[in-house]
Parts: C-alpha cells; structure tokens; sequence
C-alpha cells in the first residue's frame, strides 16, 4: 500500500510537471491549430496531420489510427514500453523520485533482462575501447584509425573499440555466470562441439550502436583487411532490431532538430568523418535497407531527410526503393550524389566540410533522381517505356500536392516522350484513394463531430465533459435511458461510479480510468470537440433532456401497455400525457 501511494504520487508528479505539448514536441513537430497542436501522427502512416495534442486537457489523439491518452501513454506507445516502464523513464528523465519495484512479475523479467543485456555491452564496449586505446592487442585497430583519420575525441565520443583476432578474448572477460548472457547479447556463441563459447568479433574495428539514451544495444564491427563480411553487426535481439536503429542518432538529435534535417549515409566511418569536420545531423543505416521504422523515427526531428548513398548500383537500388517509403511517410527526401568512386568518409576528408555543403546545396528531390534513373534504363523501345510508365504512375498519384504532381507529370512526359494528356489519362484510370478537397476542412470536421455516435449520446456526452456538475440533474432525471451507444453508457456509467466516490471530479478522471478501454477513443474525441452549451445554456439542456426521458418513458409504457393488451393502464397512461400536454 504504500508503494502504491508513493508510485501514484510519483504519477502525479510527473502529470504536473511535464507538459504534454513540450513532451511530444520533442518527438513530433508539432504545430498550433486552434486550441490544439496537430503533426504527423508518429503511429501510423499519414500526410495531413490528424495527430492531435490538446494543452489544456494534457492529452493527444490521433483521429486517424485513435491511439491517444495522457504523457504516459505517448511515452509507451512511441517507445513501445510498458506502464511502469514509461513511469521510471519519465521520472528519469524529469527528475522525478521513483518508488522502487513498480513491475508486474513478467515485466519485470522482460526488463531484468534487458537491463543485464545492457549491462553486458557496457561492459564489452569497455572492454574493446580499452583494447583499442590502451592494450598490446589493440595496435592493428589503432593503426586502422590512423589510417582513416579518426581523431581521439571521435574515437572516445563513440567509444570505438578494438576485438582481437582471437577466440577467446571477450569469453575469457566475462565472469562465468555471464557467459550465457553474453552469449544472448550475440557477443560470443556457444562452441557447436564440447563446452564453452567462442567470440563473435575477432581482429575487427568494434563500433557499439547507442540508442537514443545513449545505452549501448548493439555493435557492428568491420575487418581490417578484404576479407568477407567487411562488417559483421550484433544479431538481432531484445534490446537491439537494425531495421528501427540509426547509427549516431544519439549524437545527432539535437543538431537535427535545430537544422531541421538529417543526412543518411550508409556506413559508420562515413558518420565519424563528417562529424570530425563539424557536421553533425548525420547518422548510418546499420547495413540495411531505410525502413518506414527508419523514416518515422526521423520525422520527428526533421523537415528534410537527404539521402546519400554511394554512386554504385547497389547503393542507387537501395536508394529507389526507400523513395515509396518517404512519399508514404509524407517525409520530402534529397538524393546527395557522390563522385564515382568516393563514399561521404573519402569525400569530406578530400574536400572538407565545404566541399561536402556545396554537395548537400545540389541535393536534388528522390523523385527526380528516381526518374532519371528509370527513365535512362528504359530507353527507346516502347514497351520498356509503358512499363516505366507503369512503375511511375502510383508514385505520382501519392504525390499530395497538386502542383508537384503537374510538375513531374510534364517531366514524365518529356523524359519519356509521351504527351502529358496521355500521363493525365493514365493517372485518372488508376483508383485514387486519398481524400480530396480542403485537408484543414476535413481535419475540422474530424475535430468538432464523431460521426460514430448519434442521437442524444453526443450533445449528452458533450455537456457533461464541459459540465461535470450537471451529472447530479443527469442522475435524478434517468437520462441513461436516452442513451443508445455501448460506449457513451460505459463512459456515463463511469461517470456516475466517479461521481459517487468523488465530488466534482473533472473529465480528466474519466479518461485516466478508461484511457485503455475502446471507449477512451470516443471520450478523447468528445474532450477535443468544442462545447455545445454554455454556461447559461446548461440549465435549459438539462430540463431538455428531463423533458426528452418523460417523453421517452410516457412512449416506451404506450408501446409497452399495447403490445400487452392493457387498455386500462393505456388508457391511465393516455390521460396522463394529455394533462402533461405535450405531444409525443
Ligand atoms: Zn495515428
């Protein structure tokens, strides 16, 4: 009991001292619309914002995906963690006193164990940064810094490292009782025959991969030498997925957001180097494709995302396939383009910071550079181009802006050389899916009505979340029985439970006991859409709705009385109208 009140303190704490627009603003760009901040929602897949947060009521919502709730439910949707979980993160990060042992039994297990998984790469990424720094074992490592230039305070702000070329250096490190730990970290493998494990990096240039709290999950190591694979990455595990990481993105965050953009290389050498040259809104894909995961934990920072990859054919794929991703992320993306045979780490330490800004300026739209690309491969036969044509055609549909699409339909046109009434008639055969008209009109729309819920439910609902103390009338006159919608008598059932057991209570409490509950959706939409009756207005609502339960209840006995065949309470019940006299 009293971990219970000292952890509902702490909640309450922290409810007061985070501001849920400043909170999200840190992940989201959030803008002012009204009442509310709107943005691209972080949960799902959009390009008008519907993704709505609400100062005065300390809430967000997302009227497209309806994921919403207070600073807490953010905080574990978008870090996916749970509750207790999001209350030590915030408590830390707002230096707010935690109680101790706030989990659940299996969530707990989930988090002792990545907080040994943790606790293991802190230990091995300081094992191999010592190597490198300060052991015998470490020269080959050193003279690979040496050579590709890595400055000391690079090396220790990333805490590069050095493994061995040997079996059995970072299993001999490790205590006995961590070695199956270790060996969960992707650090060692246990030996197929007889006992003991073996090292996973050997002779190899270790970089540990910090997420956003600059913890290591993971690390990602290259040879020396030609030999195969170039770089070997930590597999995937609890703490540590490749297609949801960037490399550097730790160190980048606050460059990006204040830039307002973020370059996208593809190896960790390529980040090093252009941050020794002072350029630091840049982190690393960790050998793979850009996922969506990718582009929406990006998007939260930036406006602009430029995209360099090498000038290979591989690189050039690579780079195709992600165009989809951004456009569908809403996310406008550059394509910086690199002299043959350079990648961003040969480049900027020919050219220097200068020379590598004088490239990000010629960075030109993905699209663009998709066209060319496309365009320069199919050639002259007709086929070949209807084909092209065919791959580009959903692409300029998913392009939002009107004006946009016009320019790039004459582009197609002229690359192809087709003519643009051709393109045009192509695009309208296609089925176009997104909304048309006024966006912020519909986004109004979206705010001020739920379309879901009809009848008395919304102007009733409406006027107890502006009213709270209008329930006590509600209660007495039987209203319930003019409400229709499963989730509007949950939340008013609610309501009355709270009223009973608190006086005034205010919607807030509602929506922290129901915040999980599908019915939290419709009460979030309902606290976001502007009050219906003033403060005047409220006694005549309610005598309204008293009227409306009589009317309810004199027809429900009227229908009742002549289903059964009772004339003489149908008659009573007749006479008693006439006397109310009004009509039903
Ligand atoms: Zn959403």
């Amino acid at each position: 009991m009293i971990l219970m009140d000292s952890y509902q303190s702490a909640k309450e704490t922290l409810k007061n001292a985070v501001n849920i627009v400043d909170l999200i603003g840190q992940y989201v760009q959030l803008k002012k619309a009204g009442q509310n901040h709107i943005g691209l929602c972080p949960f799902h897949s959009e390009k008008d914002p519907s993704f709505t947060v609400n100062d005065a009521k300390q809430m967000f919502h997302c009227f497209g995906c309806k994921k919403g709730g207070d600073i807490f439910g953010f905080w574990m949707e978008y870090h996916k963690v749970s509750f207790p979980q999001a209350l030590e993160d915030l408590a830390e990060k707002y230096h707010v006193p935690m109680p101790k042992g706030t989990f659940d039994p299996a969530e707990k297990k989930t988090k002792e164990l990545k907080d040994i998984l943790l606790q293991i790469n802190e230990t091995a990424a300081g094992y191999f940064h010592d190597i490198l720094l300060n052991s015998n074992k470490g020269s080959p490592g050193r003279n690979y810094v040496a050579k590709r230039s890595i400055p000391k305070e690079i090396i220790m702000e990333f805490k590069l490292g050095y493994a061995p070329n040997a079996w059995d250096n970072l299993s001999g490190h490790f205590k006995a009782q961590d070695l199956a730990k270790a060996a969960e970290a992707g650090l060692i493998i246990p030996r197929e025959k007889g006992r003991g494990y073996y090292d996973r990096f050997r002779g190899r240039v270790v970089f540990p991969i910090f997420n956003i709290k600059s913890q290591v999950i993971g690390f990602g190591a290259r040879v020396l030498d030609h030999s195969l694979p170039k770089y070997l990455n930590s597999p995937e595990t609890p703490i540590f997925q490749k297609g949801k990481t960037l490399y550097g993105l730790h160190k980048a965050v606050q460059k990006a957001r204040e830039q307002q953009r973020l370059v996208i290389v593809e190896g960790y050498t390529d980040v090093l180097a252009l941050r020794k040259h002072g350029f630091s809104e840049v982190v690393a894909t960790l050998g793979t494709a850009l996922t969506r995961d990718h582009i929406r934990l990006m998007k939260g920072y930036i406006k602009e995302a430029l995209v360099v990859f090498d000038s290979d054919m591989a690189g050039r794929t690579a780079t195709m396939k992600s165009l989809p991703l951004f456009l569908a992320e809403g996310l406008p993306a550059k394509v910086m383009i690199l002299p043959d045979n350079d990648d961003p780490d040969t480049f900027v330490n020919k050219h220097g910071l200068a020379g590598f800004n004088a490239l990000l300026d010629r960075a030109v739209p993905m699209f663009d550079f998709y066209l060319d690309l496309k365009v320069s491969k199919s050639g002259e036969m007709i086929e070949n181009q209807i084909e092209t044509l065919k791959e580009i055609i959903p692409i300029l549909l998913s392009l939002d802006n009107a004006a946009q699409q016009s320019y790039y339909i004459r582009r197609v046109a002229a690359k192809i050389g087709v003519a643009e009434a051709g393109i045009i008639r192509e695009l309208q055969k296609w089925n176009d899916p997104r909304n048309v008209g006024d966006k912020n009109k519909a986004l109004r729309e979206r705010l001020s009505s739920s379309h879901a819920i009809a009848g008395d439910d919304m102007p009733l609902l409406n006027l107890l979340i502006h009213h709270p103390g209008a329930i006590q009338d509600l209660i007495r006159c039987e209203v319930k029985t003019l409400l229709a919608h499963p989730f509007v008598i949950e939340i008013f059932d609610q309501m009355v439970d709270l009223y009973k057991e608190k006086r005034p209570f205010s919607a807030a409490d509602i929506l922290e006991k129901m915040e999980t509950k599908p019915a939290g959706q419709y009460l979030r939409e309902a606290m976001l859409a502007p009050s219906i009756y003033s403060e005047t207005m409220v006694e005549q609502a309610l005598k309204e709705f008293e009227d409306r339960v009589l009317k309810k209840n004199l027809n429900d006995s009227i229908s009742k009385a002549r289903q059964d065949g009772d004339l003489e309470s149908l008659n009573r019940i007749l006479k008693l109208k006439k006397v109310k006299g009004r009509p039903a």
